[in-house]
């Protein structure tokens, strides 16, 4: 497969390039340059496969080409040895549960596919002291970092936004030590992701190191996403619910859900999409106005949501040919305040026991305001909400389990390296490593 930039002004590449690079040298984003209609077969019979297996046919079409099948089919079970199961909530409104792996986001199926890919192919150059840069907004840096640890030849840099990431986030990369370095930066999500995108274009960084990105622009990342948008597909038809399927994704960086239009795309039968959001709401404007007007973020509840330029939205556009009635066709969207969050959270608790995070709570609120009663609806349960301790706990007004694997991070000892949003500081720090 070939990778092109949405911007249309850099080589093709192929995989290998595109994993390596993460961001194309026009500064657009990599896009294979086809995306496979998956057969029919494979649809009739997606409810009796496992999800390794779905996945697996999914990976095949995308990677197929360039990687051996034994060696992708490896790395598929590696990266999926937890569970994504569909939980139903209320009416005809499920959750997609995503939290069950190491780091108890979804971000871990990207981060460790990724981790494995890029593994695979700088063993095969003999390539060694790759620089892996990576923004987080909380959420990524910890399952990029835990996909990471230890792996032979990576050094992981992780940046976030100084105190805007909640505690355990923050433990569940700042503790790790070894090959994972933490970058505290005095700014916003935002500017720790221009950092990273200028590292990249920095001629003279680029000379003296191997840099790559593994944030949701880097490819590796955002296509194994769609895996569990089949599985989930394949779990509501075994309950026999399959028609009219509506899918609801928290969005910060678009991410998540353009891998769910991609799943659309290869013939996966949703009948349509929404992208909540918080009240960084530069997605649902456009999809109001037609114009898109990046701002600078807000902080939320919904922190890990808190984008105000959302990277994907390239991919977006390229994707429906940058016809602003076509994405309003399959895509809504929905803004909620972190009021809305709290009682969506506290009232959903009450009703049905169901216990949300902040971001997942605007997915599923989207759903309650948005589905007609014939669809059935699932929105992505994106974290596990004992991630977001305090702010859950403060609006349930009660205690929460924290699962054993979240307490084992808080268990460490946080180091970081403090640096300002000006890029000279992180340049200089690159150049000293
Ligand atoms: C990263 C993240 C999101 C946003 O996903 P995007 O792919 O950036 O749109 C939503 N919820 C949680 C918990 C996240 O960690």
């Amino acid at each position: 497969m070939k990778y092109y930039s949405t911007n249309k002004n850099a080589p093709i590449a192929s995989l290998e390039e595109a994993v390596v690079k993460g961001l194309a040298e026009d500064k657009g984003l990599f896009m294979p340059e086809t995306i496979k209609l998956l057969p029919q077969s494979f649809y009739d019979n997606i409810e009796n496969m496992s999800f390794q297996e779905i996945a697996l046919q999914v990976a095949d079409a995308f990677f197929g080409e360039d990687i051996p099948k034994d060696v992708l089919k490896h790395i598929v079970n590696e990266t999926l040895n937890f569970d994504i199961p569909l939980v139903h909530v209320n009416d005809n409104i499920y959750s997609l549960e995503l939290f069950h792996g190491p780091t108890l986001a979804f971000k871990d199926v990207g981060g460790r596919f990724m981790a494995r890919l890029l593994g695979y192919f700088i063993t095969k150059e003999g390539k060694n002291d790759v620089n892996v840069l990576v923004a987080t907004s909380g959420d990524t840096g910890s399952a990029v970092a835990n996909g990471f640890l230890d792996v032979e030849g990576i050094n992981v840099y992780v940046l976030y936004p100084k105190g805007k990431v909640s505690e355990i986030q923050e433990k569940q990369f700042t503790t790790l030590g070894r090959n994972i370095t933490a970058i505290e930066v005095d700014g916003t999500f935002d500017d720790c992701q221009s950092l990273v995108k200028s590292a990249f274009m920095d001629k003279e960084l680029n000379e003296k190191l191997l840099l790559t990105s593994a944030n949701s622009i880097n490819v590796a990342r955002f296509l194994p996403q769609a895996f569990y948008y089949f599985y989930a597909y394949a779990q509501l038809k075994k309950m026999g619910k399959a028609n009219e399927v509506v899918i609801c994704v928290p969005s910060g960086n678009f991410g998540n859900i353009t891998a769910g239009l991609f799943a659309k795309k290869m013939g996966l039968p949703i009948k349509r999409f929404i992208a909540a959001n918080n009240k960084n709401d530069i997605f649902y404007q456009y999809l109001q106005t037609g114009v898109y007007t990046p701002k600078s973020s807000i902080a939320t509840i919904a922190n890990a949501m808190d984008v105000g330029d959302p990277s994907n939205f390239a991919r977006v556009i390229d994707l429906y040919n940058r016809s602003h009635e076509a994405i309003t066709h399959d895509i809504s969207g929905t803004t909620y305040s972190n009021e809305q969050i709290a009682e969506t959270v506290k009232n959903t608790f009450t009703k049905t026991g169901y216990l949300l995070d902040p971001h997942g709570a605007c997915g599923y609120r989207a759903l309650q305001e948005n589905l007609h009663p014939q669809e059935n609806g699932i929105f992505l349960e994106t974290a596990h909400p004992a991630k977001f301790l305090e702010t859950i706990e403060n609006i349930i007004e009660e205690k929460i389990e924290i699962p054993q694997k979240l307490r084992e991070f808080m268990k460490g000892e946080k180091q970081s390296i403090d640096l300002s949003k000006d890029f000279n500081d992180f340049k200089s720090f690159l150049l000293s490593l």
